[in-house]
């Protein structure tokens, strides 16, 4: 498959004055080929939103560089832009604040299609309806205001409003960490068949592994800024690499009948340290059970530790 997006050694810092670094993203590389699904995981705070919204444009990175079809997104400029803008959307974890109140559902669909086009409203409305009946709504719909809506339905809104401008990439951050138990495997249903029907990526950001398990085609794991593990989500769950994702996995109640060994549950202790003062070294020895004293003094390399299986831990140097 293509390549469409490439991740390269990105940093995003924040200042927060008084020589104060928050190092949101401290080292992340990945690539996203046409129709796949890459998932993200990694505890709240270790910098996943930030890595989608860099990867998206909003953030312009500290250092390393974000290419779609071999461009730098944070150089485009002008006809090149806005076809970036349009070719890559996002949707959002919370479907209540990402829907604006006081619009109808027709109108937030399409205010892509205002902003970059001139359509008449007819146009827009006709083409609202299309929308709302690729995500399994209707043009009765169209018309209401999002409260009128439950959880489940105002994601559908959320992802009928990214499709507007024919993506080839969507960014879901968390888009059903939100949504009732019973309503997530919906929306999941509904991202895998418009991912087939539309030839998607999709960056799909989770906390959760279990839950990226089945939609993902290859998973990267992160840990306070940094990715610890990258591989096929098959691999992941079958010879997880890293202490950190064999410390995640073990915590998954069901065990799965394809893991022939049975996991003993791994308990880290504490909770993530602070992305403010993060520890040099390994940024996961803090908490890690296999810990060594190199783990303190080195950070240790990113590399291919099995056939396209990467992970940045001083077990595998
Ligand atoms: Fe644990 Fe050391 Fe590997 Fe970090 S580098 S995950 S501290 S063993
Ligand atoms: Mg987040």
């Amino acid at each position: 498959a293509r390549k469409l997006l490439q991740v390269n050694g990105l940093k995003r810092y924040f200042s927060l004055g008084k020589n104060q670094l928050l190092k949101a993203i401290d080292d992340v590389s990945f690539e996203i080929y046409e129709g796949e699904t890459f998932g993200l995981v990694g505890e709240s705070g270790c910098g996943k939103s930030t890595t989608g919204r860099t990867v998206i444009g909003l953030y312009p990175p500290t250092q390393g560089e974000v290419l779609y079809e071999g461009k730098n997104v944070h150089k485009l400029k002008g006809k090149e832009l806005q076809r970036f803008n349009m070719k890559m959307q996002m949707i959002f974890q919370d479907p209540y604040a990402s829907l604006n109140p006081r619009m109808i559902v027709a109108d937030i669909i399409t205010e892509s299609m205002e902003i970059n086009g001139s359509y008449s409203r007819k146009e827009r409305h006709e083409r609202a309806h299309e929308l709302l009946e690729m995500v399994g709504l209707n043009k009765e719909h169209a018309n209401r205001f999002p409260h009128e809506f439950s959880g489940g339905q105002r994601q559908r809104i959320g992802i009928a409003r990214a499709l507007a401008s024919d993506p080839q990439m969507v960014i879901a951050d968390e888009p059903i960490s939100a949504l009732d138990v019973s309503v997530q495997a919906q929306v999941v249903n509904l991202m895998k068949k418009l991912q087939r029907e539309r030839n998607l990526s999709y960056l799909f950001i989770a906390h959760d592994l279990a839950m990226v398990k089945h939609i993902s085609d290859r998973i990267g794991v992160m840990y306070l800024g940094n990715l610890v593990e990258l591989t096929t989500s098959d691999q992941l769950y079958k010879n997880p690499k890293h202490p950190y994702t064999q410390a995640l996995l073990s915590a998954i109640p069901v065990p799965d009948p394809d893991v022939e060994m049975s996991r003993e549950r791994i308990q880290i202790e504490g909770d993530v340290p602070s992305p403010i003062n993060p520890p040099g070294g390994c940024v996961f020895r803090t908490r890690c059970p296999m810990a060594k004293p190199v783990c303190a003094e080195q950070k240790p390399i990113w590399q291919e530790v099995a056939v396209q299986h990467y992970a940045a831990c001083h077990l595998y140097n």
